[in-house]
Order: structure tokens, then sequence, then C-alpha cells
């Protein structure tokens, strides 16, 4: 997903730039060799378990990448008029946990869209990404009921369903369902779950439901959490969490009214035309962990391929007519992003990417799903407004962390949202440069790092980023910590370890764990390990702790040794002659706050020496005196600027004499950014 920060901006500068002019067949499935092994086949099958061939998980599928648990195959049918979907799941999971299951939670995210639901009450409290609730309106109803559930083996056992509130006890939360088994599914075998269930989408939320006639089916089928650590993990939605599955197969056929077009996760199979005016599409994906899709009478569609590294893949950019002429400006970007993600992190292995330009003013833009991503634009967009290209570079570079990366995120949302920040600063100073990566226009620009950094400072004492995603003091501490705050940490790090470290870091966890679900200490230490560092005195602070980081240079003084003789007894030196004045000279560093870290200072004399010190920080402050035929005419803490995470830059350095000018401009330049940051945010409360 993408900050709302990010889309406010974007609204803004829409809203503005409007307000200015109005005055004026298949089978492709991935390639990889499998890093893991697929599903064994069970010897036996005692108690409540199934035999069921190593096959029925894929039928068309390919050498596994992934260690295939869920097998998915949905029949589903959308009525376009009324936004209802009714459909039948038969769900296989195989029990690899280890252990005899007698209980298996579901998620039923649709039904967050109910005023009593937790992800109301905490949007309500708190705002959430896109939606502010002041009275309740009936279109923004969503529920999702399981009308039967059979077991295979053990009948019809709709009636063991329970809700539950693992989270925070809400009772009237029905988000998660507990399904009780009659006899318990023994390990190493399978289970066949046979669902129906009705569906009520509401209009646009959190990146789900429709608006006019456009639909994203997002968190739109009954999904089993994830058995993690020796207990289910099967969290509430919450206003501020995403998502968390395990990887499978996945076969759904959507049943839709025949004038629409439909995009999808996965590779589409096969699209007959029904009597009844309906059309039946079908889509198989392997190796992912969702599916999503979307239909809209009105998407204009290109087809591209693009060589990957295992081979061809299929681009499909599905646009709003009115921003058709921004679609190469999409695939430009895609291919662009494509190319430094298969560079330095590793291969993409999937067959299709498709990326959806949703309808306007929908909530469903900026959103990342299996080889789906949605972007997000506007009919007015000039080149040198990177919107575009930053929300199709994010949602892309999900595809790596989530997509294939799969961590929790309702636990650890810094490791998804964050590790992508963090790459997207990467990736987009690489292609649109450091300084204008995100703004290049009418004199104004912008760069990644420095909106990074300007998300976080603000809420900078609010929270960690090691926490639950639920847990966070406000929506807009969980955005400008998760994203803005991992990404200025991890920047940060590449002054401690190194750039190039860092960057092998990276590839090493993502070929490490991809396909996986690791934990935030495979993260850390994976870039332990690479950079052969103990770094627990960065990450205790940086991850797990929220102490701040600012450090000033709080006194600059140069003073001659003799300041005691009287003036007049002083000798004048002769015009041209050089001043053999000697001065005392002082620098003082502070650490305003709790946040240690070493620091390196510039100080100039005015006679063009430079000298470097280095400052441990672990004290409150530090002072550096010279006795110099030369005065100090500058500090600078951080010269070389890798700290990104000095939430106030401005008192870094300090300049004797400072020409008036350029420190006017500068602050200009700061309240213009500040001011312009905060009027998109109250924007975007209105
Ligand atoms: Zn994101």
């Amino acid at each position: 997903m993408t900050t709302r920060r990010k889309i406010a901006l974007l609204a803004l500068f829409v809203l503005g730039v409007t307000a200015f002019v109005t005055r004026k067949t298949v089978t492709a499935a991935p390639q990889a060799a499998a890093p893991a092994k697929a599903a064994e086949a069970p010897n036996s099958a005692p108690s409540g378990g199934l035999s069921i061939p190593d096959t029925t998980l894929g039928v068309n599928s390919s050498t596994p990448m992934s260690q295939r648990i869920v097998h998915y195959e949905i029949d589903a049918r959308y009525d376009a008029t009324n936004h209802t979907i009714d459909a039948n799941e038969v769900l296989t999971y195989h029990n690899l946990t280890g252990q005899p299951l007698d209980h298996f939670p579901f998620h039923l995210y649709q039904n967050a869209f109910q005023p009593n639901a937790t992800w109301v009450r905490e949007a309500k409290r708190d705002g959430s990404r896109d939606t502010a609730y002041d009275h309740w309106d009936p279109k923004e109803y969503g529920s999702e009921e399981i009308t039967s559930l059979e077991v295979v083996g053990q009948g019809d056992l709709t009636k063991n369903l329970q809700y539950i509130s693992p989270d925070d006890g809400n009772k009237d939360d029905k988000t998660v369902a507990d399904l009780k088994l009659s006899k318990p599914i023994a390990p190493n075998t399978f289970v066949q779950f046979k669902i129906a269930f009705h569906e009520q989408m509401p209009e646009t939320q959190a990146r789900s439901g429709w608006k006019r006639d456009f639909l994203l089916g997002g968190q739109w089928f009954p999904k089993v959490g994830v058995f993690w650590h020796g207990a289910w993990n099967c969290h509430q939605y919450h206003a501020t969490t995403e998502f968390f599955a395990d990887f499978g197969v996945y076969d759904v056929k959507l049943t839709v009214p025949q004038n629409e077009v439909v995009g999808a996760s996965g590779v589409e199979v096969s699209d007959v035309n029904n009597p009844d005016g309906t059309k039946t599409v079908t889509y198989h994906g392997d190796d992912i962990h969702d599916f999503a899709w979307t239909v809209s009478p009105r998407y204009k569609v290109k087809e591209a391929t693009y060589q990957s590294q295992m081979g061809p893949i299929k681009l499909r950019f599905m646009m709003q007519p009115a921003h058709w002429d921004q679609v190469d400006r999409h695939e430009k970007i895609t291919r662009e992003t494509l190319d430094h993600f298969e560079k330095w992190y590793g291969p993409y292995p999937y067959k299709t990417l498709t990326v959806v330009d949703p309808e306007p003013d929908s909530a469903a833009e900026g959103m990342e799903y299996p080889t789906f991503i949605t972007g997000g634009t506007s009919w007015f967009m000039p080149e040198g407004l990177r919107f575009p290209e930053v929300v199709v570079e994010h949602e892309f570079g999900h595809q790596y962390w989530y997509g294939m990366v799969a961590t929790n995120e309702f636990e650890d949302a810094w490791m998804d949202e964050g590790i992508n920040s963090y790459t997207e600063v990467k990736v987009l100073d690489d292609i649109l440069g450091k300084n204008t990566s995100m703004i290049n226009w009418a004199g104004m620009t912008l760069g990644e790092p420095a909106e990074q950094r300007l998300s976080y400072a603000s809420v900078a004492d609010r929270d960690a980023m090691a926490q639950n995603a639920y847990d966070y003091y406000s929506s807009n501490s969980y955005g400008g910590i998760t994203y803005g705050k991992t990404a200025s940490v991890l920047l940060t790090l590449e002054g401690i370890i190194g750039e190039d470290i860092m960057a092998k870091a990276m590839h090493t966890y993502f070929m490490k764990y991809r396909f996986t679900h690791p934990t935030k200490e495979d993260f850390l230490k994976t870039i332990e390990e690479v950079s052969g560092k103990d770094l627990r005195w960065y990450f205790n602070q940086a991850v797990y702790g929220s102490p701040v980081l600012d450090y000033e240079v709080s006194q600059v003084d140069s003073d001659p040794v003799n300041w005691y003789v009287d003036k007049k007894d002083k000798k004048e030196p002769k015009k041209g002659a050089k001043d053999d004045t000697v001065y005392q000279s002082y620098v003082a560093l502070r650490r305003k706050t709790d946040f240690v870290m070493p620091v390196e200072v510039e100080i100039k004399f005015d006679n063009g020496e430079k000298i470097r010190e280095h400052w441990d920080g672990q004290s409150r402050w530090t002072r550096f005196s010279y006795q110099k035929k030369a005065k100090v005419v500058s500090a600078e803490i951080d010269p070389d600027h890798t700290i990104q995470l000095d939430r106030n830059n401005f008192n870094n350095s300090f300049v004797v004499d400072a020409n008036p000018k350029p420190t006017y401009k500068l602050s200009t330049y700061w309240l213009f950014i500040t001011q312009w940051v905060s009027q998109a945010m109250a924007w975007w409360a209105v």
C-alpha cells in the first residue's frame, strides 16, 4: 500500500492545479527451480486427515517454489447491480505443522465494514488511511457470510463456526471465525473444506469494493489463517493492518456481465460467454498467497511483454479512459522498476503482472496483490510530478516485500511497507534523481529520501517500528514510522556498514527468504551476517525502541588568545601582511535527545583548513578546542549527510557570519514544504 501522505500530496496537487487551470492459455507458471520441497504425499491418513495426491495442489502447476500449503478453488458470481458475490470455495489445506490440528480460523475481511466492527471503531477513533467516518452510510456496509461449510469426511460443520476476536475482545467484530473440527487433522495429511459464501461488497474502503461501475475484489473470500511458530496466527482486521497468508495455488472462476473488462492475479486460463449474458473468466496462480481481481466496463487495456531473467512476463495495463495518454508512462516505470529489482534483489518469477489504474476517488489506489497492483494518477499529471511513477514503483516493490518475502503484516508492518519504502528510495533515486524523484516541476523539487524523512520526523517519538501494526498511537504514527522511519533507518544504516554491503544484504535477504515468512530477527541477522558487524546498539534503538535522534552544533566561538591585551597595545598587521593573531576556538556539540549515535563533525577555518572530528555521542555533549592562527568559520555535524534519522537537520550546522540571504531562502523553502505537507494532511482530514 502507498502511504496516505503520498496520496494526499497527489490529491492536493491535483486540487490546486485544477483550481489553477480553471482560472485560466495459459499454463504459464513460474519456471524457477524449487527452493522448497513440494507437498509430500502422505503415508497414511489417521483420524481426520485425507490422503490427497500431490497433483491436487495445482493441476496446471509448475515446479513449486513455495510449500503450497493451500489450494483455493473458487467459483464466484458477481452481481454488478447489487455488488454482491456468491461463491463456492474448495480449500485444500496441507497440514505441515508437525502436529494435529483440531480447529481452523478463517479471515472474513469484508465483515470489517460494519458500524461496530473493530476496523470501523479504530478508523473513527484515529482516522484510517483512506476513510473518515462522521456518520454511518449504508453504502459503506460490507459483509461476508459463510452460508455452509462442509469438511470432507466430517460432514456439515457450519454450526461449529464461532466468531472470535483475539486482538481486542470486541464481541461485535466478525472478521475472524473459528471452526472446531469433530476430528483433528493429523500431521502430513490434507483436509478439504467446501464453503459456500455470500458477500456484500462496500463502496470502496481500504482498497476493496465498488465505485460507480468499478469493483476491486480484494479480501473477498474466506481465507484460512497461518499456523506460525507453533500456533494459529489469524488477527482481526484493523484500520491500519494488512494481511498474512500461506503460499499456495489458486484456481478461480469469475462469472461477471459480458460487458465487463476483467483483470486478476495469476494467469488467464479461459474466457467463455454464457447464455445468460454473463461470461466466466478463469485464472490460475502458483506460489501466491492472495488473489484479487477487478472489473469495469470502461477499462482501456494495453498488453506488452517484458523479458525477465526467467522468461517473458505478460504486462497488462488497465487504464481509465481519461488517463489513456499516461499508459506509456505507466509502462515505462514498470519496466524500469522490473530492471532494477531483477538486477539488485533477484528474479521476478511470475508470468504476469497486471497494473490497474482504478476508478478515480475510489480508495482503491496504491495497493498490492500478488502479480496485480493498483496505481494512482489523475487527468492532470505533468511529467515532473512523479506520483504515478512513485505509486507504481512502490506497489511493484511489494511483489518482492510481501508477495514473495511474505512477512506478517499484522505484526511487523515495517518489514513490508518499510523495507519496500527503502527500496523505493533506492530505485526511484536511481531512475529519477536523488533530489527530484518525487517532484521536479515548476521550480519545485522533492526527493524520495527527504519525503521519507519528513513523514517520520513529525511522529518520531510516538512508536517503535517493531510493534503490532494495530497498536500504533494513530494512523499517522503508523504511516510515519512503518514507512518513513524504516526507510530512514535503513538509509542511515548505509552510512554505518556501507551502501554496497547494504545492497548485498538486501539481495541475500530476498534470495534466502523468498516464498517464506521471515521474522524481524531473520532480517536483522542477515544484515549483521553480511556486514560482519554487531549492530545491536543500532537495532535496539532504531528498530526495537523509540528514542529520537537529534544532534546540534551548540557553540562555535573564536577569540584571540591575547584577548586581555588592550586594543591600543595590539599591533595592527600591516596591510597585506599575514594576520599572526592566535585564536582560541571552541566547537561544542550536543546530543539533545536519547538516541546515541557516533557522529562526524567537519570544522572549517578561515585559512581554508578543514578538520574532521569523531564523537561517539555517549555523553550529552562534547567540546573541541583549538589554538590556531585562524578562526572557525563553520561546523557541520554529519557532513556526508548519511544520518537520515536526525529529526532536525537545521541545527546540524553553524555558520559564523552567515550570509543571511541563503539562510533566508532555505528557511522559506522549509516553511513552504512544512505548510504544504500540513495542508495536505489537513485536506485529507476533511
Ligand atoms: Zn505499500
